[in-house]
Order: C-alpha cells, then structure tokens, then sequence
C-alpha cells in the first residue's frame, strides 16, 4: 500500500510544474541533510544517479515508477525489492540543487505526473472508499465498479479476493 516518501506534514518548498518552474517534475520537500526517506510504492530498486538528480533511488512497482532524488545516502541495493513504507535512503544534497532537499517523481505511463496527486489518490481515499462501499450483501454493479476501480488504482495486487453473497438471490 503506497505511503508518504518523507515525514507527513514536512514542508513543500516547490510544487509540480509551479507557474515558476513549469518544468519542474516533482515535489521539493524541504528537509535538512539526513532525513529519513521511505518508499512510496512497493517494487524494485534502481539506482539512477546523474549530475542533476544526484545520488538517486527509483523504485518500479504498483503501476509506477516512484523517485528520490539529492539523497546523501542509499540504503537499500540496486535491484534489491522494498515494500512502500521501507526506509531507503537518508536525504542530502547531491546533484544540482541550492540547497538541501528531497525531490520525489512519479512516473506513471512513461510521463512524470503531479506526486501529490498521486499520493492522495493512492493512499487515503481509495480503502476506506471501499470499506464504507463494499459490504456483506453489496450487489452486482456496486461491487464490480468498485472492483474496477481498485483494480486501477492498485494493479499489481493480486485480485483473488471473492465476495460471497449473503443468500444465492443476491447474485
Ligand atoms: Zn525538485
């Protein structure tokens, strides 16, 4: 289940493509050289390091593929596989920046997409969404929109749930 890159409530210092920077494809975080980083989605490791983004960390997996860049540390190996919530890596300033921070990318499709966007469509509203929608009893097009939508929402989960309807009149 995706969660938060850095401490809830850390302080975005430059939003996705701002009207100031419109090619900037991320969220800048602002966070002192050491901070704790955490994956975002579950998958694999790749390390992607260059002038620009520094010591970076990618993660491939959930339908995307998630980035941390300016780190001053990895901890966790290429190729290795992480659980969203995993710590990965301390964050610095390496690459090309004016100061210390994080800049978290998300790629979806092979174009970047707003990260703040996505982290709240991923992770609070979709399950308690369902929750509250699917219950015992739940009817024929309630459960099979519902399925579809978490289907998109999450497509690596293996969906070998079933629902078992209350009295067989109920299919
Ligand atoms: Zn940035």
């Amino acid at each position: 289940m995706p969660t938060h890159p850095i401490a809830p409530g850390t302080r975005v210092t430059s939003g996705f493509r701002t009207k100031s920077r419109p090619d900037h494809d991320g969220t800048d975080y602002a966070a002192k050289v050491g901070t704790k980083v955490y994956a975002a989605n579950s998958g694999t490791v790749e390390w992607r390091t260059n002038e620009r983004a520094g010591t970076n960390i990618q993660i491939a997996g959930e339908g995307v593929t998630t980035g941390y860049s300016h780190l001053s540390k990895r901890l966790v190996s290429d190729g290795a596989k992480v659980k969203a919530g995993d710590l990965i890596g301390l964050s610095g300033a390496t690459g090309n920046v004016t100061g210390p921070h994080m800049h978290f990318y998300v790629i979806k499709a092979g174009k970047f997409i707003n990260p703040t966007t996505w982290l709240k469509s991923t992770t609070s509203s979709t399950k308690p969404k369902a929750s509250s929608v699917l219950k015992e009893g739940s009817k024929g097009e309630k459960v099979r929109i519902l399925q579809a939508g978490l289907r998109k929402a999450y497509p690596a989960y293996r969906w070998n749930v079933s629902v078992k309807p209350r009295k067989p009149a109920d299919r």
